[in-house]
């Protein structure tokens, strides 16, 4: 993997000679200049908020590295996909305009950066962000994210990454990188695709300049990212849970892809401690964390146990565990049972707190009543009562272990 990265930075840094020398004349800032070589580029093309002068040199720096992007990318231009992202992407890329936010890494601020939001076609689960405001969304995201919540947490995250100027921070910070090295490395970096998260897929080449300072770098201006997204989303009309969840399956698929070569992120895995500062985060602000009504996939659902059997009985049933089937009045009682289980579940139910009442015919979850058995439950499974809420209360155990490991790092 490591030797990867420098074969196509090595190619890039060959292949980018022309751009680089551009680059260089513009490391004493020439101020307002615009695009060199404009061939394919609009020429009515301004920026509607006030930039300043150094937004724009900026946005300058941004737009050669997605012309790049723009060479090695395919771009999707389905209206319904480009629809969604940018109906998301704009509500939030108007409030961080107006919403100064203190940085907890990279620079404070609300840059009135215009935002742009395009899908790459490619199944990889990623998003990243280029200096000036130029995100990119990969397809296979958006086929990950459950709702508009989760898709809203990336692009707050993303848009974050911009307002804080996290890849220019760095590349003034580093007096002994100039910008000619650093853009080709980021390019190289970036359409390297390595399998990690988004500054850290930007700033892999730099990394390899200043391994040692690396290990919390990264991890800053990440963090920086999603608690700065969650103050955007607070705002929004969609919920900072949706990051959360979000992170957290992701950190669960990337779990189940062992043969992901972390390479030289294998010290820095990606998500435990920035998921902890997001749960605090939350926490802090009195957002409660449910995730069932943000994330459908996790939900307990109520379905009817055969599609095609139109009188077939209901199923309380929740990724591959099924934990319950009223014989009579089956639709409305799994339902309401579903639907108990998954408020219960998002104020969090220890182990102990799945109980069976004394005469053995209820299930009780902190006190109160989940399921209660009948004698057509009784005749229709050919068991006792008790039979059936001892074997509904393991589900549920089964249900919180599996939980549990889900949300273990
Ligand atoms: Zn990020």
């Amino acid at each position: 993997m490591k030797k990867m990265i420098w074969l196509t930075i090595a190619g890039f840094i060959l292949g980018l000679g022309n751009l680089s020398t551009v680059l260089a004349q513009q490391e004493t800032p020439v101020p307002a200049q615009p695009a060199v070589q404009g061939e394919g580029q609009p020429p009515t093309e301004t920026p509607k908020p006030e930039l300043s002068e150094r937004d724009r040199d900026e946005v300058e720096y941004g737009k050669k590295i997605v012309e790049q992007v723009l060479k090695e990318y395919k771009i999707i231009d389905d209206p319904a996909l480009n629809e969604r992202v940018n109906r998301i992407g704009q509500i939030l890329a108007e409030i961080a305009r107006n919403t100064p936010t203190e940085a907890h890494w990279g620079e404070s601020g609300s840059p009135p950066f215009e935002y742009s939001f395009k899908i790459i076609d490619d199944k990889d689960v990623n998003a990243f962000s280029i200096p000036g405001g130029f995100i990119f969304v990969h397809k296979g995201l958006l086929d990950f994210v459950n709702s508009d919540h989760e898709l809203a947490g990336v692009l707050a995250h993303e848009i974050a990454h911009a307002a804080h100027r996290h890849v220019m921070t760095l590349v003034r910070e580093d007096g002994k990188v100039s910008r000619q090295v650093m853009l080709p490395v980021l390019l190289g970096a970036l359409l390297g695709r390595v399998p990690a998260n988004d500054t850290m897929t930007l700033l892999a080449g730099t990394q390899l300049y200043r391994i040692a300072k690396m290990n919390s770098f990264g991890q800053e201006a990440e963090t920086d990212s999603d608690l700065t997204a969650m103050e955007y989303l607070k705002k929004s009309p969609y919920s900072a849970v949706g990051l959360l969840t979000f992170m957290e399956r992701l950190a669960v698929e990337e779990r189940r892809k062992p043969q992901i070569d972390w390479g030289i992120y294998r010290t820095h895995p990606p998500s435990k401690e920035r998921v902890g500062a997001l749960r605090k985060g939350l926490q802090e602000a009195n957002i409660p964390i449910r995730r069932r009504e943000i994330s459908p996939s996790l939900r307990v659902v109520a379905r009817p146990e055969s599609e095609e059997d139109a009188n077939s009985v209901y199923e309380v049933y929740y990724d591959g565990i099924q934990i319950f089937k009223p014989a009579t009045d089956s639709k409305q009682r799994a339902e309401q049972m579903a639907s108990r289980l998954n408020t219960l579940l998002d104020d969090g139910i220890e182990m102990f707190e799945v109980r069976i009442s004394s005469d053995g015919t209820a299930v009780l979850v902190k006190g109160e009543e989940l399921a209660r058995i009948t004698d057509s439950d009784s005749v229709y499974y050919g068991k006792s009562p008790q039979e059936i809420t001892a074997q509904i209360r393991e589900s549920i155990r089964r249900l919180l272990w599996s939980d549990t490991v889900r949300l273990l790092y």
